[in-house]
């Protein structure tokens, strides 16, 4: 608890300018599913980096004052070693998220004792559908049986929901459900955007999941903000707004900061902007590049960048000081603090 309390603290003094808030590292290209608008299970196995050589990178993330750690991959609970690992990084940053596709969680409570967030990849409430996308039987059961284990074990679950064309029709139904049982919901868009050169490859162009036009979306978001007033949404005001207007106008009110707010580490260590760009350099060299004229034409190459709507790159990218940092988390929080005060209330009334 201290140690957290002291990670909080200390990564706001950060000397590295700008700040980078938050990491995603893709721990392992190993997967155990085969979901259809992915191909890391595909690729040819690579070398990992050792638990020594993550501790290390770990150790360079607290350093420059990173803020919000999320491990993926692949499938990050495939890893022998993924108990030192979470445990080693856990006191070292304010949030640790983890991700699964539900098939490992309920196997691994003690070691997910160690994570912030478990984000449980889940599309649909309609097994066959889950199943179709996931690319194996029994995709609903398991990620189902994971959530509401973990709930009631009391860890950090959260529903990661991938809004495609073929479920973008039954969300606002999955939002409701999990939130009718306090569990929030996190959302990520679909795209087509693997290219030969980026550094992970999410995003196999899918006829079933592409979206056929701009006003579902649009319409989409537009219900995001009343479902937000009613459930723990994992979706701040800021991003749905600058996703209503770009879905309305066509015009997108940011600048991409990846290189700034945020970049990703791969499985053997190489930094990238996003997972869409090739690497700019190996993790240990990042410390001395981040302030270099190097990165500075990067960071400029990604602010001009409208390539992806990625909705966690969309919200860092609206994260460019501590202010904004903070009405980030009062938004993710809100809904909690929320339920709290109307409990307070009703319970005086
Ligand atoms: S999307 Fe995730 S769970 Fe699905 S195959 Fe890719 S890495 Fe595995
Ligand atoms: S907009 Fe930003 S996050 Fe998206 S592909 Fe471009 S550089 Fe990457």
């Amino acid at each position: 608890m201290m140690g957290k309390l002291f990670s909080s603290l200390s990564c706001l003094l950060t000397p590295y300018k700008p700040h980078p808030y938050h990491v995603q590292w893709f721990l392992t290209g190993k997967c155990n599913y085969r979901c259809r608008t992915c191909q890391i299970w595909s690729q040819p196995q690579t070398r990992e980096l050792t638990v020594e050589e993550v501790k290390r990178g770990i150790d360079i993330l607290h350093a420059m004052g990173v803020v919000d750690l999320v491990f993926t991959g692949g499938n990050p609970l495939l890893r022998g070693d993924i108990a030192e690992i979470l445990k080693y990084a856990h006191p070292k940053f304010p949030l640790v998220t983890i991700y699964d596709n539900g098939s490992l969680a309920s196997k691994k409570l003690d070691i997910l004792r160690h994570a912030d967030r478990v984000c449980i990849s889940l599309h649909s409430l309609n097994p066959a559908l889950q199943n179709a996308i996931a690319g194996v039987p029994n995709a609903f059961r398991e990620a189902m049986q994971s959530i509401l284990l973990l709930k009631k074990k009391g860890l950090g679950v959260v529903v990661a929901v991938t809004v495609a064309g073929n479920n973008i029709h039954e969300v606002p139904a999955l939002i409701e459900y999990f939130g009718e049982r306090e569990i929030p919901v996190i959302l990520a868009l679909y795209s087509d955007l693997s290219s030969e050169d980026s550094l992970v490859k999410i995003g196999t162009p899918d006829p079933c999941s592409q979206f056929h036009d701009g006003e579902s979306l649009r319409k989409f978001f537009q219900s995001l903000r009343e479902l937000k007033r009613r459930y723990p949404v994992h979706l701040d005001f800021k991003t749905l707004e600058a996703l209503e207007a770009f879905f309305s106008e066509g015009r997108r009110n940011w600048q991409c900061q990846a290189l700034s707010s945020f970049f990703m580490v791969n499985e053997l260590g190489w930094v990238s902007g996003c997972h869409v760009m090739p690497p700019v350099c190996r993790l240990g060299e990042l410390p001395s590049l981040w302030g270099s004229e190097k990165f500075a034409e990067l960071r400029e190459n990604c602010k001009l960048c409208e390539k992806c709507l990625y909705l966690c790159y969309v919200a860092y990218s609206h994260i460019r000081r501590a202010r904004n940092l903070a009405e980030y988390l009062w938004d993710y929080k809100r809904y909690m603090w929320e339920r709290f005060l109307l409990t307070l209330s009703s319970e005086k009334g």
